[in-house]
């Protein structure tokens, strides 16, 4: 069996993936702060990451992974946005998340196995704070509880900054409170009219980087497996995770890798709300099946950075109906119980490779629709169906895919007869007779596409 190789940022190596416990797998991966809509950018790493998840669970059994990804429903972004609307903070949350949760589902991302709330977590992050004031990691100043950069030698190891590099970064006005620029917030006073809870500290709330250490010891514990975000996340948010937790757990390892996905942009920038370049997730859904924004987002590899074109999503579109042309050719067969066959795993496996893991698919694809006997049609059709359930593509019913689910049988069976009748006249080279009967399913808005792996046709809307 391949074995998972994972690309680690903090190790800056790629290495062999070995859990901690197999019986345990433990991923967790930087969820949505809830109180707009998400961008495809947004959708890149909850993707990837359910990706890597499928491949997680394809080895060590479906059981046997834990997959987290959290909500932050407290922000000073959550709460400008309760102010400027007069909408209370709780149903802002409440209604983004499941927003994000549908979002996600249409592009085929499947349900974390856990979905901590940061809010339901206070008493934890609190606990650590204490832990790291006590133990000389962190002190208060003025309501603030501050993690105090220098007590740890490991800081910035992550992001490999050194201390001078973050406080030549650092914005110039620093608070006065900080004994150092680089000094980070795990608790802050909230003031009246915002969310706050009692702690040791005053009435306040927490620190962003704090919620995702204090929810991983929790769920995961002091040391798990796999922490995975968007490369935006390595500086501060990852460092500074790694700081409280590494410092909260007596110099234990927070996460033994560390795997951060690139930046779809659009042109050469980043997609991004501050700049005002995104197409939400919601909205591109309503013109472009989920599948093909999925398959989209895979067609690059996860550390590259993705170029989001009308193009891409054209290009993708053609490659799907390619491979639910073939499923629909084969509609008839009944699949082999197979896995995925190993030179897809071999990409896959290999950090992750979607785009030479997708090549795989389209051989397999090819193989399927040139296989002449009853068992190998049956085998190709399996593996098909494997390797696209590794990257949760291909698997809807291929009838639904071009639009025929909803047609009348007598309809269905006329485009059927002259489809079958297209392609005898191909077969025989009649193309005066071809193009005939092209114009009558035409007629019947059956649009018809020539491919490689033969013809594919849809009933348009
Ligand atoms: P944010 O809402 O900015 O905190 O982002 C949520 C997640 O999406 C984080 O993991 C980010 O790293 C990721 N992300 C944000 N923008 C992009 C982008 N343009 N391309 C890829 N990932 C992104
Ligand atoms: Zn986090």
């Amino acid at each position: 069996m391949t074995a998972l190789t994972l690309y680690d940022t903090l190790s800056r190596r790629k290495r062999p993936f070995e859990p901690i416990d197999p019986e345990r797998v433990t991923l967790y991966v930087c969820g949505p702060t809830v109180y707009n809509y998400a961008h495809i950018g947004n959708a890149r790493p909850a993707v990837v990451f359910d990706v890597l998840a499928r491949a997680l669970r394809h080895i060590y059994g479906a059981d046997k992974v834990i997959y987290a990804r959290n909500i932050t429903d407290v922000d000073d972004k959550i709460i400008a946005s309760s102010r400027e609307t007069g909408e209370p903070i709780e149903a802002i949350t409440t209604r983004y998340a499941e927003i994000y949760r549908q979002d996600m589902g249409s592009v085929g991302v499947a349900m974390p196995d856990i979905e901590p709330h940061a809010t339901q977590h206070i008493p934890q992050m609190v606990a650590m704070a204490a832990k790291l004031i006590e133990d000389g990691f962190a002190y208060e100043a003025e309501g603030h509880v501050l993690f105090s950069v220098n007590s740890f030698d490991g800081y910035g190891k992550l992001s490999r900054r050194s201390l001078d590099d973050m406080i030549a970064g650092a914005r110039v006005e620093v608070a006065p409170y900080k004994k150092d620029p680089a000094d980070f917030v795990l608790w802050k006073p909230a003031a009246d009219d915002e969310p706050g809870w009692e702690s040791p500290w005053g009435r306040g709330r927490p620190g962003w980087h704090l919620e995702c250490s204090a929810m991983t010891a929790e769920h995961l514990g002091e040391t798990f497996d796999i922490h995975g975000g968007g490369v935006d996340l390595v500086f501060p948010h990852h460092e500074n995770e790694i700081a409280q937790s590494v410092c909260a757990h007596g110099g234990k390892a927070m996460a033994n890798y560390w795997i951060h996905n690139g930046f779809l942009t659009m042109g050469t920038d980043k997609m991004s709300k501050s700049l005002g370049n995104v197409q939400l997730v919601h909205d591109l859904v309503k013109e472009h099946p989920g599948e093909v924004l999925r398959y989209a987002l895979l067609t690059a590899h996860y550390r590259a950075p993705l170029t989001w074109t009308s193009d891409l999503l054209a290009k993708t579109r053609r490659s799907l109906d390619r491979i639910y042309g073939v499923l629909r050719r084969l509609a008839d067969v009944e699949a082999a119980d197979v896995t995925a066959p190993q030179e897809f795993l071999d990409q896959l496996f290999d950090d992750l490779n979607t785009p030479k893991a997708l090549s795989v698919l389209f051989q397999i694809a090819s193989r399927a629709n040139k296989a002449e006997t009853e068992e190998e049609r049956a085998r190709a059709k399996g593996e098909l169906l494997a390797a696209g359930a590794l990257l949760g593509l291909g698997q809807g019913d291929p009838d639904a895919w071009f639009g025929l689910t909803d047609i009348d049988p007598a309809e269905r069976e006329q485009i059927d007869g002259l489809i079958a009748a297209r392609n005898q006249a191909r077969a025989d080279k009649d193309w005066a007779r071809a193009d005939a009967v092209r114009d009558e399913l035409n007629a019947l808005n059956v649009q018809v596409d020539d491919g490689p792996e033969g013809s594919t046709w849809r009933k348009q809307e």
